[in-house]
């Protein structure tokens, strides 16, 4: 199918984005790599009137490290994230969870900031940035406000982005000395979205796992932290008696719903083989 009619527009700079933005409201939608938009505007499932194309706008691409974070800017390709020294130095958990995205087709399109204004359950980045505590930049007529990952991801393909604003980048805080962090995804075929993903980080310094950030994603309607298992991990030794002990919290911790790919029972058993594996591949882990 073809796409219903649209209107097109492809400000130069972000300032005339956020005013067509703010003039047409719901009516319009950000254009970024169009890897989800453009066939979602095929199937039909979404028809905006204005499509705000925001490809010409270099100030929202690109990775910057600064003293406290690494800022990853909304327009910054997949493929510049899989290639960059600066993330597998600073994040590497982002740079372990990029090859899990799709193909190498996608990813040379699709980028950062519309894998998270998409907010797919399932998808990797956002489950990357609640494990390491990312901030979100956004913008509006109005002006610039941040958002706590935490804060940002809402529900199903929901953000806390309002009408009219768009997203900036993101600020990936640097980690400290003694963490480490392990990403893992069970899917049928390499490439396609998760069944189950664990993205973790935390410290392991001295031999004892210390403010673990565990993370789930295709296991509900957005990422979701496991509070319990976490608690659960919390001054215990860095080894794998602690994290075959830990598991039986994430029963209480996660309710995934049945899906495509299978019962919720298989769900919740896949989620605990892959924290068994992802949590043992942790640095530190005896
Ligand atoms: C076959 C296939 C397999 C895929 N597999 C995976 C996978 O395994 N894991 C995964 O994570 N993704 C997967 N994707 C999606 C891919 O990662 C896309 O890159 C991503 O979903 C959207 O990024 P985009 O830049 O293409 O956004 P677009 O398609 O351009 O936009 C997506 C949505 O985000 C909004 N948006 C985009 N940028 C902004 C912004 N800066 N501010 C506000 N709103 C914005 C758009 O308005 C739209 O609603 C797959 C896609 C395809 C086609």
């Amino acid at each position: 199918m073809k796409a219903p009619r649209f209107a097109y527009a492809r400000p130069a700079s972000l300032a005339e984005a956020l005013a067509l933005l703010a003039e047409y409201k719901d009516d319009a939608r950000v254009l970024a790599g169009g890897q989800s938009l453009v066939p979602m505007m095929n199937f039909r499932v979404a028809a905006p009137k204005v499509l705000v194309d925001i490809n010409r706008i270099g100030s929202l691409a690109g990775i910057k490290v600064s003293k406290s974070f690494v800022r990853i800017g909304a327009l910054t390709r997949h493929v510049e994230l899989e290639r960059s020294a600066d993330v597998a130095k600073h994040l590497p958990l982002v740079a372990s969870a990029i090859p899990h995205i799709a193909h190498p087709a996608i990813r040379n399109r699709g980028t950062f900031g519309g894998s998270c204004a998409l907010a797919d359950p399932a998808a990797e980045l956002p489950a990357c940035a609640l494990a390491l505590g990312a901030t979100f930049v956004v913008a509006g007529k109005k002006g610039e406000r941040r958002i706590a990952a935490q804060d940002f991801f809402k529900g199903l393909y929901a953000t806390a982005l309002k009408a009219g604003e768009l997203l900036v980048a993101a600020e990936f805080p640097l980690a400290k000395p003694g963490y480490a962090s392990a990403f893992g995804e069970l899917a049928r075929r390499h490439g396609d979205y998760a069944m189950v993903g664990v993205a973790a980080h935390g410290s392991t310094r001295g031999g004892k796992f210390a403010d673990m950030r565990v993370v789930f994603f295709g296991v509900a309607d957005r990422p979701q932290r496991a509070a319990r298992f976490e608690r659960a991990l919390e001054g215990r030794p860095a080894a794998a008696k602690t994290i075959a002990g830990a598991l039986a919290e994430l029963d209480a911790d996660l309710s995934p719903r049945a899906d495509l790919h299978g019962s919720a029972a298989t769900k919740l058993h896949l989620a605990k083989v892959l924290a068994g594996r992802v949590l043992g591949k942790m640095e530190g882990v005896a």
